[in-house]
């Protein structure tokens, strides 16, 4: 028996599911089992993977990709460089062709989301060099290969910035001095580009070397933010952000597009009840569960505009400031990470259906 739960594709918007490894915790429990099956392009949930089949409901849903990356050795495997390629490459070609575009991980603390947006973390430092780097460096990367492809009568300004939302307040990731990035940044809205940090440091680059170092700063801050504060990393949102204006040809004919890509590691979606033991962690929680719930319901609701819903970008500062970004002419990508431990089944099952109401 099974029950089937269907995304139905829009446009402009893009879901995908990847499933990791199980890891060495995960393994140990007694009784530890894979709950997740990759089956004709279908994820399917089985309740009871060691029992009888016949007897047991399995949850079959269905997404635009499905990236298996629990065993190298099966051929359905999901490098990422395979991700970057379906999931990452097509944000490029929009960015180039002057639309704004973004992809967000969401998940349970642990699934993966910033092994997938950045690369494979080690005592804190992130790994964006190697084969392992994520979806951030690789489309950093390839920006500029792509740059230098360009005609020679064509200019193009690239400008990097990386913040972190942790309680619906904002933080520079990248600011020079050590005061401004304590600082909470406030949202204002321009009347003609939107939403916008103000004072928020955005930063040229001309080669990927130099915005390496941006990225390289920015993941540092980052994990010294979550050390000193205790599990800030798995409850707030980084946004990397890449503003792209390419102009081409020369003089009185030249034509000017402008793009922005943001590159966004949510906050865990682990539901915070039964860990609150203070009003602090309540009013955490609650910010916290107020950007995930508010992204869930935008994005929703722009999936369903031919019935001209109301869209609430200004519920969450999250969804306020991406307001330029989803929507419209811009790419929207949800990859959404999950573990195949039986133990997690039901943070599995609450991520897999963020994903499907998406639509
Ligand atoms: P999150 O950002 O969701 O909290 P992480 O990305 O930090 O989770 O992943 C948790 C652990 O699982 C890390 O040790 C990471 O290297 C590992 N991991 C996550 N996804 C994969 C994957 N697809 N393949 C191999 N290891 C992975």
């Amino acid at each position: 028996r099974s029950s089937k739960e269907k995304f139905d594709r829009v446009s402009n918007l893009t879901v995908a599911v990847r499933i990791r490894p199980m890891n060495s915790r995960e393994l140990a429990c007694v009784g530890a089992a894979n709950v997740v099956k990759v089956r004709n392009q279908e994820l399917v949930i089985r309740s009871n993977p060691l029992g009888n089949s016949a007897m047991s409901l399995d949850h079959v849903f269905q997404y635009d990709h499905i990236f298996w990356s629990c065993d190298e050795s099966d051929s359905l495997y999901s490098s990422q460089e395979d991700v970057f390629t379906t999931v990452g490459q097509p944000l490029l070609n929009s960015a180039f062709r002057g639309y704004n575009a973004c992809l967000f991980a969401y998940g349970q603390t642990g699934s993966g989301k910033s092994f997938s947006m950045m690369g494979p973390t080690t005592c804190d430092v992130v790994d964006i060099d190697s084969e392992f780097s994520g979806i951030t460096p690789r489309f950093c990367r390839e920006l500029f290969e792509r740059v230098s492809e360009l005609s020679p009568q064509s200019s193009v300004s690239v400008e990097v910035s990386y913040f972190e939302i942790y309680n619906e307040k904002i933080h520079d990731l990248l600011a020079i001095s050590n005061s401004a990035s304590k600082t909470p940044l406030k949202v204002r809205e321009h009347p003609e580009w939107g939403p916008y940090v103000v004072d928020l440091s955005v930063h040229n680059v001309k080669s990927y070397k130099e915005l390496r170092n941006w990225l390289l700063l920015g993941n540092k801050n980052r994990a010294t933010a979550a050390t000193t504060m205790n599990e800030k990393s798995s409850r707030s949102h980084s946004i990397f952000s890449i503003e792209l204006c390419l102009t081409e040809g020369l003089g009185e004919n030249d034509s000017s597009r402008r793009s922005k890509v943001s590159l966004i590691d949510l906050a865990g979606s682990e539901r915070l009840v039964g860990s609150h033991n203070s009003d602090e962690k309540i009013r955490q929680g609650v910010s916290i569960n107020k950007s995930l719930l508010t992204l869930g319901k935008v994005i929703s609701a722009l999936a369903d505009q031919k019935k001209n819903q109301f869209v609430p970008y200004r519920d969450s500062v999250l969804t306020w400031l991406l307001k330029e970004s989803l929507g419209g002419n811009s790419l929207t990508c949800m990859l959404a990470t999950i573990t195949p431990a039986n133990t997690h089944l039901d943070e599995t099952l609450a991520t897999l259906r963020y994903a499907c109401q998406a639509r």
